[in-house]
């Protein structure tokens, strides 16, 4: 059976047709991703899967990172967090290392495919390069650019107005740019290794492999080490249950490539956590994806403590596993979390510690909270419907001044 059929008990027929229908349009082009690392964060998550699908579709696509030294994933890493709205300190010698390492990328990167799709600002200054191809540009942006400095984003703003179009993943990220805007959610892979069944056999190796006890509920984050994912706010909220909290938390975490900070952070989390029997820090490599999968699964409660996100894959996996999620109130995790009905949105460290305690006490709820998640991300936000977004963008990419597509 070919990979796409796959989808079809899960996602339904409807949406398999659309994008076999869309696919015979574009039969025979070529697409070419880029992104700054292959391992570690959402984007890599997405691509590993979106890619093969693309290509069974007849849709040639390569997937090619830009790579760089330390200072050019130290001045993104920077960028990456200013565009999220966090203080920075940013110097000349940031833009320097970028634009340098960009412009050394360029000649290394095979950029004549018909789309060139380039995710995020680590590679975003290729498009300086687009007038010697005759082909169409995409700028994926996976950041809230709600609170972005103005610094950084005076920067990017002229080379993604440079683009044929923008994609961002919510509403209130979306900016005053001269090229047509369009949302796109992410999505997961209910197929893939992170997110299939598993049985209760293969939970249970995972756990008793890395040594998890399961005496008492779990309370689990995955997360990066990263500071706007709060792991120290969430080991917070879970200290203010009390000296006998009924519950274990447990922070899993690992690296990026293109993520300097992740090491800092995971030292401050350690030192956090330290005389605190009842919670577990665990660092993964990233390519743990059963791991991930059998720990969200063996969870009592998901915690995606955000305090900016894109949007927040880690909330759909939780969710797909009929899991309840405490999340934060920002970036893309309200579309997944309806406040009470699909999870619990909280704003504070204090609200996170009233609803752990809340679904604690009360699993019924907690039980209903993941049931309707589930079937909200199967209806919004998996694999499939994002490929028919993304073909559908690439006949709008070709089509600029027509509303129809006629297929
Ligand atoms: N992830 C992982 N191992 C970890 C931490 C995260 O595999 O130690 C995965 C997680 O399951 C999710 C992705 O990395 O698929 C993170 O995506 P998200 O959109 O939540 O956050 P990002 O890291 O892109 O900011």
């Amino acid at each position: 059976m070919s990979l796409l059929k796959s989808y079809r008990s899960i996602a339904g027929s409807e949406i398999i047709d659309e994008i076999e229908t869309l696919a015979e349009r574009l039969a025979g082009k070529s697409v070419v991703h880029v992104n700054s690392t292959k391992v570690g964060g959402g984007v890599a998550e997405i691509l590993a899967r979106m890619v093969p699908l693309l290509n069974e579709l007849g849709i040639n696509t390569r997937w090619e990172i830009v790579k760089g030294a330390q200072d050019f994933y130290n001045a993104t890493k920077k960028f990456h967090n200013a565009l999220h709205g966090a203080a920075q300190d940013i110097t000349e010698a940031d833009f320097k290392a970028y634009a340098e390492t960009v412009e050394a990328n360029a000649s290394q990167i095979d950029l004549g495919s018909d789309f060139v799709f380039i995710h995020d600002p680590q590679p975003a200054a290729l498009v300086k390069k687009r007038e010697q191809f005759k082909n169409h540009w995409i700028w994926r942006c996976h950041i809230d650019l709600s609170h972005a400095a103005p610094l950084v984003w005076n920067y990017f703003k002229p080379l993604v107005s440079s683009y044929d179009a923008c994609v961002i993943s919510d509403p209130h990220f979306s900016q005053e740019l001269p090229i047509p805007q369009t949302l796109i959610a992410p999505s997961i892979d209910p197929l893939s290794e992170k997110n299939r069944d598993l049985t209760k056999a293969e939970i249970d190796k995972v756990f008793s492999h890395l040594k998890i006890p399961r005496d008492k509920p779990l309370i689990t984050q995955v997360s990066r080490f990263d500071r706007l994912k709060d792991p120290l706010g969430v080991i917070e909220a879970f200290e203010a249950l009390g000296p006998r909290p009924g519950a274990r938390l447990l922070l899993v975490g690992g690296s990026a490539d293109d993520d300097p900070e992740g090491a800092i952070v995971y030292q401050e989390v350690m030192a956090k956590a330290k005389g605190n029997e009842n919670i577990i820090i665990l660092s993964l490599p990233p390519t743990s994806n059963l791991e991930i999968n059998a720990i969200q699964r063996g969870s009592t409660i998901v915690v995606q403590k955000s305090l900016r996100e894109g949007f927040g894959l880690t909330v759909s996996e939780a969710l797909w596993k009929s899991k309840p999620v405490i999340a934060g109130a920002v970036g893309g995790i309200p579309q997944q979390v309806i406040h009470k009905h699909t999870g619990i949105l909280v704003h504070s460290i204090e609200g996170t510690t009233y609803w752990m305690r809340q679904l604690l006490r009360n699993p019924d709820m907690a039980q209903k909270l993941g049931e309707n998640g589930k079937e909200h991300v199967r209806n919004n936000f998996l694999l499939t419907r994002h490929l028919r977004d993304y073909l559908l963008l690439f006949l709008m990419t070709e089509n600029p001044y027509s509303d129809f597509i006629r297929l």
